[in-house]
């Protein structure tokens, strides 16, 4: 047997265990054997079913037989039931509305049942209890009580994959399996090598084996991601970049030119990309920061010390640069800014009249100055734009994706700023090296609210710079935590503002799936049941529209453009649902069920009450039964911005409560080491050390080939 041998070939695998393999990105020996357990169940707490009497809260380990569906009693209610069956005695199990899993268990198969015994008619059953697979070696007594839990998938099962691991271990062939890690590194920070740490994590005879085990992998992970980064951040200072000379005071007077003062981590932050530009190699910087906290302001001013200088050497033109938004009305409204910017309009004693602006987007192409009007922009065509681009004539292009496509070429791209597209970054600016192979400083923004520990091992590569603070004499949405009885007068308070005319968003937490953990009385409230109680019992005077991800895009919009137009007065919509367009007059917005959400998501949902000319609003609306849930949600009115609220989502909740988590390509096992900054810092120093010294990483083949096989993955997804 060796690692790279393709399962199929090793075990007989039948369709529909292909299909999840597939799924889950299992191929070969060595992709089963990092298929990690998310956690463990225990038998040492078991009872076999002879000792149970009515009442105990009990686990039983058994054989489960029997199982089908039907509805009860004359009401109806769909439920499944069977039978577990032990060495000591047989018990029955019936599952009220959840008929499902009649359908998940495998007939025969050996499980784990946890639940309160019940009794009715002198027998003694269980009543919704909670189930799942067991290894078949744990229904007898055996040597240890830990048993893994795999992630599973249709079709697969985690006793599947306990015994095929078993088998894997039984053939020897661990001691083939060459440690990624360097020795030094599991020496300093007292980690087990990959053989012990596969058994320990696996197979583990004490839950300190799982848990050390489990570091160990969280650290392989995100030293591999640092590697990875660090060895992009090496490349990049390994090529040239144009040397732009251009201290604070010689931007000072464009930083006059803005209506509004800039704040001190603004100043900063131009700062930061300043000494950045000077350097010969590209910079490559993120700068992270709440909407609204004027990230554009530092990128005009990066742009204006850009674009009036001019490369060494030569005696023509100016540099350019590019500023790449998501969306086309991003990307108009950025234009704009620029055009007040660097137009002659605001302040006409220090215009830059050479500077020429240009407008790429799907739909069409502009330009700022137009020549009959010197300060406003024309329409022009693609052509004639591109043309421009060429020659150097345009210095600035703002643009969408359109900006990257391979007819746009510069004559002397210097300065690249992609707004929230950061995971892209690095491609995307390989994408627009101009002809002399000077590789374009990269200015990154973002509004995402990650910890610190995150953005250190997402981007690895780029230096950070913060926003913290946001300009003065913003308002400031007045938010309140409403606990369950003083719902009605929050219901009120919010009455009379509807009747000013304000508009209201209602937030509800979306339900993927039932939760099968949770009783049905408690599940979340869902967007349409919500909004069927508000019409009918809160705010019957008015009209009520409803939004939510399942919705066809032309059925969201129209909903969108009615609650825009006013023709709505409170919109029910799920967390999920990007709210594109801006209304200006919703001012109040509740948010339902908090306790589900991250604070830094709390905080984001909030922000978009924060547009308009009026006093926001923000109801927290959570069961705030435990004064854990009441503290956490305090810190929104303590923290300072968005990435604050992150840190304390991950202190107080884990790595699970971030927001947008699987986009990260970082598994859960990554993941908790995110909560622990010494091992990031311990991955991100060592990672440096390597690449420093072997950029090649000759000396280090095993991580080689792992950066390697991780490369490739990210070329496909991007
Ligand atoms: P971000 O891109 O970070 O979300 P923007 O750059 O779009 O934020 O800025 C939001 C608004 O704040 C803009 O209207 C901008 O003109 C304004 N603004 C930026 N910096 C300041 C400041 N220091 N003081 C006052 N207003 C500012
Ligand atoms: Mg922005």
């Amino acid at each position: 047997m060796n690692l790279s041998d393709p399962l199929s070939e090793i075990f007989r695998i039948l369709p529909a265990q292909e299909r999840a393999l597939k799924k889950l990105g299992i191929k070969n020996v060595k992709d089963l054997l990092y298929h990690l357990p998310v956690r463990y169940s225990s038998t040492a707490d078991a009872t076999t079913i002879a000792n149970l009497k009515k009442g105990d809260s009990v686990v039983v380990f058994g054989k489960i037989s029997g199982l089908k569906t039907k509805k009860a009693f004359r009401k109806r209610i769909p439920m499944a039931e069977g039978t577990v069956e032990d060495e000591t005695g047989k018990m029955k199990i019936v599952w009220f509305h959840q008929p499902y899993l009649a359908k998940i268990l495998a007939e025969d198969s050996a499980v784990r049942v946890e639940g309160k015994v019940a009794e009715r008619q002198g027998k003694l059953y269980f009543s919704n209890p909670k189930i799942e697979s067991a290894p078949t070696l744990f229904s007898q007594s055996s040597e240890h009580n830990l048993y893994p839990i795999y992630p599973e998938s249709r079709g697969i099962t985690s006793n599947w994959f306990y015994h095929k691991i078993q088998a894997v271990f039984h053939s020897g062939i661990l001691e083939k399996f060459e440690d990624p890690i360097p020795e030094h590194i599991l020496r300093s920070y007292r980690l087990p090598n990959l053989a012990t740490s596969l058994i320990w994590i696996h197979t583990p005879k004490k839950e300190e084996h799982a848990l050390v085990a489990r570091k160990r992998f969280a650290f392989e992970e995100i030293f591999l991601i640092q590697l990875e980064r660090q060895k992009t951040r090496q490349e990049f200072k390994n090529q040239e970049a144009f040397v732009i000379e251009k201290n604070f005071d010689d931007v000072e007077k464009f930083v006059k030119r803005f209506p509004f003062k800039i704040t001190e981590s603004q100043k900063k932050s131009i700062e930061h990309v300043l000494n950045d530009l000077k350097k010969s190699y590209p910079m490559s910087r993120l700068l992270e920061g709440d909407v609204g906290s004027g990230k554009t302001a530092v990128a005009a001013t990066a742009t204006y010390a850009v674009v009036t200088s001019r490369p060494k050497g030569q005696d023509f033109g100016t540099l350019q640069a590019a500023y790449m938004a998501p969306t086309e009305i991003l990307a108009q409204q950025h234009f704009e800014s620029f055009i007040q910017y660097f137009g002659g309009r605001s302040a006409s004693s220090h215009p830059t009249p050479s500077v020429q602006v240009g407008l790429i987007t799907g739909t069409g192409c502009r330009k700022f100055p137009s020549k009959v009007n010197p300060e406003g922009w024309t329409d022009i065509s693609r052509t004639q734009l591109l043309k421009w681009v060429a020659n150097g004539e345009i210095s600035v292009l703002i643009g969408t994706h359109a900006l990257i496509q391979k007819s746009v070429k510069f004559k002397h791209l210097a300065f690249v700023i992609i707004d929230e597209q950061h995971r892209f970054g690095t491609a995307q600016r390989q994408k627009l090296v101009s002809k002399e192979n000077c590789v374009p400083h990269l200015l990154s923004m973002t509004a995402t609210p990650i910890p610190r520990t995150l953005a250190l091992t997402l981007y690895g590569d780029l230096d950070l710079s913060l926003l913290e603070e946001m300009p003065a004499g913003r308002k400031v949405i007045i938010t309140e935590i409403v606990s369950p009885e003083k719902r009605q007068s929050a219901y009120e308070k919010i009455r009379e503002e509807l009747k000013e005319g304000r508009q209201l968003y209602v937030i509800c937490p979306r339900i993927e799936e039932p939760d099968p953990e949770k009783e049905l009385a408690v599940q979340a409230k869902s967007v349409k049941a919500e909004a069927k109680r508000l019409k009918a019992e809160v705010f019957p005077e008015y009209e009520i529209g409803v939004l939510h991800s399942k919705m066809r895009p032309a059925e969201k919009e129209k909903i969108m453009l009615e609650f825009k137009a006013g023709k709505s007065q409170v919109l029910v919509s799920t967390s999920v649902v990007e709210v594109g367009v801006n209304v200006e007059n919703a001012s109040l917005i509740i948010i339902e069920g908090a306790e589900r959400f991250g604070l830094a998501q709390l905080h984001q949902l909030r922000g978009r009450v924060l547009r308009g000319t009026h006093q926001p609003y923000c109801f927290v609306f959570a069961d705030t039964k435990t004064s854990k849930t009441a503290d956490r949600l305090k810190a929104l009115f303590e923290a300072k911005n968005g990435f604050e609220l992150a840190e304390f989502d991950l202190a107080q909740r884990g790595a699970g409560f971030l927001s947008g988590s699987k986009q990260w390509g970082i598994s859960d096992i990554g993941m908790e080491a995110i909560k622990n900054i010494k091992m990031v810092e311990a991955a991100r120093f060592e990672a440096i050390k390597i690449v420093e010294n072997d950029p090649e990483l000759s000396r280090y083949p095993e991580l080689k080939e792992r950066l390697e096989s991780i490369g490739a993955k990210k070329i496909h997804f991007e």
